[in-house]
C-alpha cells in the first residue's frame, strides 16, 4: 500500500521514472471508468447513500490489476471517480475513500486520471475544476509512455461551456498544439483519454447525452485522423460501445461500477500495444486474466 500521490501537474504527467519517449517492445495497459462511488445506492433511491458495492467492485479490480503479469504500464481511469459533483453532500467522503482504495495499486503501476461530468461538475467552472485538479491533479495534460504519446482531456466544457469559456478555450489551443505536434513527435502511436466519448457508434450520429456535439466532434476527429491518432478510450456511458472514424478508433468502456443494462457486468479493459497496432477486450470483474500474452 503506497501514499496517493498527485501526479499529474503543469501539463504533464509525473508518474513514470524512466525515459519514456522511446518503444522499448510491446507493452499493456489497463482501462476502467466510471467507479462513481455513491452511484449505486443512488440510482436504486436509497436514502442512506453508502458505497460499499462500489469500493468491492475496485478491490477486485486493483487485486486483479496488481497480479497480472505482465506488470501493466499503467492503470488508467477514465472519469466518474465518484458520484458528488464538488461541493455536494458526500463529496469529501466519496473522494477520501477514492483515495484510500486507489493507493492499494501497486506503487510500481502508475495511477493515470481522467475527469468526469460527476468530478468537475455538470456545469463546469473555475472553482469545481479547482475542487478536482487540488485533489486528483491536472484536468487536463499529456504524457508519454513507452514511445505512445498520451493526451488526457477534460471534456466536461464540451458539454456545457458556459461558466468556462476561457478556459475551455485554454483547453483547446492546447489540445491543438497538441495534437500538432503528433505529427513530428517520433512516437509510435498516439492515443487520448476522454471521459466523454466522440461518438458511441456512428461518427455522425446525432447528439445525444452521452456523446459530444457533431459539428465539433467531426472538426476534431478530422484533425485527430490526420495527425494519426490510432484510439480514443472513454466511458461516461456505463455499457461498452465503440465504432471508427477513418483511422480513428472510439472505445467506450463499461462502468467499473453501475451498469446502463442491468444484464451487464462491471468490468475493466485490458490494452495492448504493440508495433502494429493496439488492440484491446473488456473483461467483466471475475474473469480478470492474471497472466496476459503479448504475442497474441
Ligand atoms: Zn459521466
Amino acid at each position: 500500500m503506497t501514499d496517493f500521490k498527485i501526479e499529474a501537474r503543469d501539463r504533464q504527467y509525473h508518474g513514470f521514472t524512466g525515459n519514456e519517449e522511446s518503444w522499448e517492445g510491446p507493452y499493456m495497459f489497463v482501462v476502467g471508468a466510471d467507479p462513481q462511488y455513491g452511484m449505486m445506492d443512488t440510482m436504486a433511491g436509497k436514502e442512506d447513500i453508502s458505497w460499499d458495492q462500489e469500493v468491492a467492485l475496485t478491490r477486485q479490480a486493483i487485486e486483479a490489476v496488481n497480479a497480472m503479469t505482465p506488470r501493466p504500464k499503467f492503470f488508467v481511469v477514465c472519469g466518474d471517480l465518484v458520484q458528488s459533483c464538488p461541493g455536494e453532500y458526500l463529496r469529501d467522503e466519496q473522494e477520501a475513500d477514492f483515495i484510500k482504495e486507489f493507493s492499494k495499486l501497486d506503487s510500481k503501476i502508475p495511477l493515470v486520471l481522467v475527469s468526469g461530468n460527476h468530478d468537475v461538475g455538470r456545469i463546469p467552472d473555475a472553482a469545481s475544476i479547482a475542487a478536482y485538479t487540488e485533489r486528483f491533479g491536472d484536468d487536463y495534460y499529456g504524457f508519454w509512455a513507452g514511445g505512445v504519446r498520451f493526451l488526457v482531456l477534460n471534456t466536461q466544457m464540451y458539454h456545457d461551456d458556459s461558466k468556462s469559456k476561457e478556459i475551455r478555450k485554454q483547453h483547446d489551443d492546447w489540445l491543438l498544439q497538441e495534437v500538432e505536434a503528433i505529427k513530428t513527435s517520433g512516437c509510435k502511436h498516439a492515443v487520448v483519454f476522454q471521459h466523454i466519448a466522440w461518438f458511441l457508434q456512428e461518427p455522425d450520429e446525432e447528439k445525444v447525452y452521452f456523446n459530444i456535439e457533431k459539428e465539433f466532434r467531426l472538426k476534431m476527429l478530422e484533425k485527430f485522423n490526420d495527425a494519426g491518432v490510432k484510439v480514443v478510450f472513454s466511458g461516461h456511458y456505463h455499457q461498452n460501445d465503440g465504432g471508427f472514424y477513418k483511422g480513428v478508433e472510439q472505445v467506450v468502456t463499461s462502468a467499473m461500477g453501475w451498469q446502463q443494462r442491468a444484464t451487464d457486468i462491471p468490468g475493466i479493459r485490458i490494452v495492448k500495444v504493440k508495433e502494429e497496432g493496439i488492440t484491446h477486450q473488456y473483461y467483466e470483474m471475475d474473469h480478470i486474466p492474471t497472466t496476459i500474452s503479448l504475442k497474441e
